[in-house]
């Protein structure tokens, strides 16, 4: 049984099934039927139905949103953002796929005719995480069906009720009724139940999102069974301030990145590495931030942070930072788990963090920033790569030249240059080393889950 629980209260909020290995057998057997017609569809249909899933998602914005909210505790404005987002991607692939997928000719030696095709594969299973409930799941799912592909989600537990709302909203554009399914098991299952759908000859591909080590996991399965992974894992993202930053702008990005999401994103600013001669400037501009910044209801307005989505996660960030501070850190604000309930917890500014400490190699899921001193921009990118992780980085100077030139260095999928990392439908999205491997979103994203099959023809 899978009981949600509402974050902010402690409260739960309903319960699911959790279904058996044969009510799987029978998602995928009727997914995997209905791909066969799907991969047929001509374009024009599946761009057709795209549109109208874009238009559902902005009408019921709200509704979405506050399921959202509810279930994992994000502010509710950020939630309806996310939903906006989520119609964006619609929009893009709808525009682009057919660009995207047109069959590549060219002159083969000894006068032949090659075209390349970008085929569908089958079913591709989706294991995705709870802190972006709706854009991670659109990011993975609109490309892989627009490339004529089926949809099997295997969502976080607790946010099955957004699992289950996203299934509706394919069902109420006018997909067809099982090409894209959301199946429900709960934390002690889902290794098991995960490893009997990527066995499955229906599944060709799996797109996991989440921490490094269900990607470890979710690919050592995935490559027993010979099947393609798409892993975008998890990332201590660095923010380097050289000493020519304008500061104000820099601070307000940098404070804006760390408790976005109450600080629950792959792609948040979690580790500030500041150029010594405006460290102090810097880390006294940057408690200013963290300090008046509102922790609360996230269906107040005025609130900036929420809840943490769950108790464990709650915990182990609050041992993360007791660690760190009996490793030598300063405690400039929050660090105190809050009385009450809810899953809470203050935004966090922890300084003079070097080697060794804590939150200088692990990643910190919440409101918790680590600020690090660099002496020239060459100790800068050091202590940046000095990182399992390289997903996203940013870099902020008064001089472009001098920020590329240190964005270069950078072990990274990504850089902003004076500005936070956020996806966007039109760039590729992805990381390297233990943040995972392959792309989301562009032509990148769309040819991830195809066959490119080449003809030649005499
Ligand atoms: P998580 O615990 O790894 O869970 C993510 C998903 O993987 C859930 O659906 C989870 O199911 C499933 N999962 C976990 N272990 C599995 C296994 N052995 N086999 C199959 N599925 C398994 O991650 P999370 O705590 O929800 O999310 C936070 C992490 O995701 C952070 O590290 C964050 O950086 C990363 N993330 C990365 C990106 C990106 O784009 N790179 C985006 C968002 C989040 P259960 O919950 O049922 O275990």
């Amino acid at each position: 049984m899978i009981i949600t629980v509402n974050p902010s209260t402690e409260e739960p909020i309903a319960e699911y099934s959790v279904m058996t290995s044969a009510q799987i057998e029978a998602v995928i057997t009727s997914a995997d039927r209905e791909y066969r017609f799907w991969k047929k569809e001509p374009l024009f249909r599946r761009v057709e139905l795209m549109k109208r899933l874009a238009t559902l998602l902005r009408v019921e914005k709200e509704r979405h949103a506050a399921q959202i909210s509810l279930e994992m505790g994000k502010p509710f404005s950020q939630a309806v953002a996310e939903v906006q987002k989520s119609a964006l991607v619609c929009d893009y692939y709808a525009e682009h796929a057919e660009s995207f997928l047109k069959p590549e000719r060219s002159e083969l030696d000894g006068g032949a005719k090659g075209v390349v095709k970008f085929e569908p594969i089958g079913l591709v299973l989706g294991i995705m995480p709870w802190n972006f409930p709706f854009w991670q799941v659109f990011r993975f799912a609109v490309p892989a069906i627009m490339a004529g592909n089926g949809v099997l989600l295997k969502h976080a537990p607790n946010v099955t009720g957004s699992a289950i709302a996203i299934e509706q909203l394919f069902r109420d554009a006018g997909f067809p009724e099982h090409l894209y399914r959301a199946v429900h098991t709960d934390l002690e299952d889902v290794d098991r139940l995960s490893g009997f759908m990527i066995d499955h000859p229906s599944v060709q591909g799996v797109s996991l999102t989440g921490s490094t080590a269900a990607g470890r996991a979710v690919a050592a399965k995935a490559g027993r069974a010979l099947k393609r992974t798409v892993l975008e894992l998890g990332g201590s993202d660095p923010y380097i301030v050289l000493d020519d930053a304008e500061l104000n702008r820099a601070v307000a990005l940098c404070a804006a990145s760390r408790l976005l999401n109450s600080g629950q994103s792959c792609i948040s600013a979690k580790r500030f590495i500041v150029h010594s001669r405006v460290f102090s400037e810097f880390e006294n501009l940057l408690l200013q931030r963290m300090h008046s910044s509102v922790m609360g209801d996230p269906f107040d307005p005025a609130v900036d942070v929420g809840p943490l989505a769950r108790a464990d996660l709650r915990l182990q960030l609050h041992q993360q930072v007791l660690r760190t501070l009996s490793g030598g850190a300063r405690l400039l604000c929050g660090g105190e788990l809050p009385s009450g309930r809810g899953f809470f917890y203050p935004p966090t500014l922890l300084s003079g963090v070097c080697k060794g400490m804590v939150t200088y190699s692990e990643e910190t899921f919440g409101p918790v920033a680590t600020l690090i001193e660099a002496h020239d921009d060459h100790e800068a990118v050091r202590i940046a790569n000095d990182t399992p992780y390289g997903l996203g980085s940013a870099v902020f100077s008064a001089s472009t030249d001098r920020a590329l030139a240190v964005a270069d260095q950078l072990d990274a999928g990504n850089c902003f240059i004076n500005s936070m990392v956020k996806s966007d439908p039109a760039m590729p999205f992805g990381g390297i080393k233990e943040s995972g491997y392959g792309r989301e979103l562009a032509l990148y994203g769309i040819r991830e889950f195809v066959n490119v099959k080449s003809f030649s023809v005499s």
